[in-house]
């Protein structure tokens, strides 16, 4: 028996990394998952490797940004599995590492509207979906960058604290419709996201793993499928008693 057995999940940004492996984990936990990204090539590769290990997956291109992609896809996934039970709102960027005083208008716009507008309209159609259909347990994904501050990450941070309370506001507006809503905070996690920022951070001359395992009291960073764990446990029944939370998967970045 699965953790989500016969519940329906979305996932956002689902083509690569930390979403790619949350969908497969839906899967394997017994969920049917609507895959999602932008990127179609990797969205579609998701639904493959979820076929071919025996599970029930489609694909549909949606940019997080756009209200109109959002609600379509709400729309389709309703369609194809009669409700959504569990939401993970995953997609993300990092943008450019810059000092404050640096930080282009274009960066911080860019940010704010995949990572934070994103989720407010991933958030809103969910809640009214589920509403309709007596609730569910939805994950936002947050960073440890939504607890703490990083320097030359300052919109990255502030897109990821709004993500924090844009979760607390959720639950406590809809735990009495059913709904739960948590975010996760990972540290760092060996994806293309990660290389990029290490690149980013040290021109090229370091590896995430060089620049970043050293910052976490565990000794290493951390692995996608260590956060989709946390992630499809939310979301499954073991999780009700758990809304509101903000909830690191860090190996102890933020305990420091
Ligand atoms: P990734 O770049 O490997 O994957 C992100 C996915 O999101 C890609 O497939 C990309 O195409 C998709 N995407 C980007 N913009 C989109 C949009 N507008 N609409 C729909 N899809 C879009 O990154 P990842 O490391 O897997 O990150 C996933 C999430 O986890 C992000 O929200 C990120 O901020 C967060 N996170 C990552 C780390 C880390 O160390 N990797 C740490 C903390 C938080």
């Amino acid at each position: 028996m699965g953790m989500v057995d016969g519940k329906s999940a979305l996932v956002t940004g689902a083509g690569a990394g930390i979403g790619r492996e949350t969908a497969l984990k839906f899967a394997t936990e017994g969920a049917r998952v609507a895959v999602s990204d932008v990127n179609v090539a990797g969205g579609e590769e998701t639904v493959r490797l979820i076929a071919s290990a025996g599970g029930e997956a489609f694909f549909m291109r949606a940019d997080v940004s756009q209200a109109k992609d959002v609600d379509a896809l709400i729309k389709q996934t309703v369609k194809a599995f009669g409700s959504i039970d569990c939401a993970c709102n995953n997609a993300g960027i990092e943008g450019v590492i810059a000092p404050f005083a640096e930080q282009t208008e274009e960066n911080f716009d860019r940010i704010i509207s995949v990572n934070l507008k994103g989720v407010f309209l991933c958030l809103r159609a969910e809640i009214q979906q589920m509403a309709k259909s007596g609730g569910g347990a939805i994950v936002n994904l947050a960073s440890v960058a939504g607890l703490v501050g990083f320097a030359g990450l300052s919109p990255y941070v502030a897109s990821k604290h709004g993500v924090n309370g844009l979760t607390k506001n959720a639950a406590l507006e809809y735990g009495k419709a059913g709904i739960r809503v948590n975010s996760v905070c990972p540290g760092g996690i060996d994806t293309r996201m990660l290389d990029s920022l290490a690149e980013q951070s040290s021109d090229g001359k370091m590896t995430s793993h060089e620049m970043l395992d050293p910052m976490h009291p565990i000794g290493h960073i951390g692995m996608p499928a260590e956060v989709a764990e946390l992630i499809v446990w939310l979301c499954s029944p073991r999780a009700s008693f758990v809304t509101g939370t903000n909830i690191p998967v860090d190996g102890g970045f933020v305990a420091q």
